[in-house]
């Protein structure tokens, strides 16, 4: 069975740079690039809150970079899907497509969450095009303008706030009478007034030439009472919550009630000795690029000190 020192699994921020670092460190890194290879910047069109680029740049561009500055160093990028995972002892066993299981003396779990979407075709359709499930990312360029966010969370109310101070105007769809959201985040939003909430509403589909013009929305759904309408908007955001990609880690390794892997302080350590995670698969809070490649950083770095201190 093949042996890994550093085994990477993922291709995101904090993969990629894990790798940078574990490749310097000459632990001959090998990343497992898994679904998305690159990660969900793939499906971004600008990046600019990535520090270090005044212009912006394409997120496939900038995972592009990533890449190549891991395999300058020595790291060995496969493209993969882990599928199962052994985490019981030393070496960890990992197996990749169902196929072929890598003996590792660490791991870097660097899978990453995926934006859940409401799984309306239309979704697909304007991908890119005024669909996002990132204000952060994407907020600016709506500008003026207006904007649908779908939720009631903690997630879509901060994000329909980010919103509100750029747009002129942001719809909040709730499919409940009443918002979920912590007391002082629902303040925050019924007080903003660029801000309109709309009770008991669900997307049903998005309509416009060029891109995103505006949502078909459905009001008391299923009621009698049940009324349909469409809504002007430049942009349609989901903040219905994001799935951390832990599941065949979770039988070995401590997750919160939706999955997020629970590291030990601010460190990427597990808890199982050599055993780290990076990233948005252990960050339900920022889940920003930059925060990943930091977290993959930390990893690599224990990763490195690990392996040193009992001499692998
Ligand atoms: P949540 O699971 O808390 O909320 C998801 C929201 O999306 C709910 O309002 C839910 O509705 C709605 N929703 C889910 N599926 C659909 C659907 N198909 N159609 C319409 N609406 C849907 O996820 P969040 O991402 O908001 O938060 C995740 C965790 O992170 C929480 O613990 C949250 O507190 C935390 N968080 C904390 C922040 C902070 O402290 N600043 C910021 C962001 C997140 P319903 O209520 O009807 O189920």
């Amino acid at each position: 069975m093949e042996h890994i020192r550093c085994l990477i699994i993922g291709s995101g921020p904090a993969g990629y740079t894990a790798a940078i670092y574990a490749g310097r460190a000459n632990l001959s890194p090998v990343v497992y690039e898994g679904i998305q290879p690159g990660g969900q910047l793939t499906i971004t069109t600008e990046v600019e809150n990535f520090p270090g680029y005044p212009e912006g740049i394409a997120g496939p561009e900038l995972m592009d970079d990533l890449r190549k500055q891991a395999e300058r160093f020595g790291t060995e990028i496969r493209n993969a899907i882990a599928t199962k995972a052994d985490l019981s002892k030393r070496p960890y066993k990992i197996t990749f497509d169902d196929d072929t299981t890598v003996e590792a003396e660490t791991v870097i779990i660097a899978t990453g969450a995926t934006a859940k979407y409401l799984g309306l075709e239309d979704e697909k359709k304007y991908a890119g095009m005024g669909v996002s499930a990132c204000a952060t990312c994407d907020g600016f360029f709506y500008r003026k303008k207006t904007v649908v966010v779908v939720g009631g969370g903690d997630t879509a109310c901060e994000e329909a706030i980010y919103l509100a101070g750029l747009a002129s105007k942001v719809y909040l769809l709730v499919r409940k009478p009443y918002l979920r959201a912590s007391k002082i985040m629902q303040e925050r939003v019924l007080e903003n007034p660029k801000i309109e909430v709309l009770f008991e509403h669900n997307a049903e589909g998005l309509f416009g030439e060029n891109g995103v013009e505006g949502v078909h929305v459905v009001k008391r759904k299923g009621e009698t009472d049940e009324e349909h309408y469409d809504i002007t908007a430049d942009g349609f955001f989901l903040a219905i919550g994001h799935k951390p990609n832990s599941e065949i880690f979770s039988p070995w390794v401590k997750t919160d009630e939706t999955g997020y892997i629970i590291t030990e302080g601010d460190s990427p350590r597990t808890g199982i000795p050599g055993v780290f995670a990076a990233g948005d698969v252990a960050d339900p809070h920022y889940r920003q690029a930059i925060t990943a490649a930091a977290s993959g950083c930390k990893a690599a770095i224990e990763a490195e000190r690990y392996l040193v201190e009992n001499k692998l």
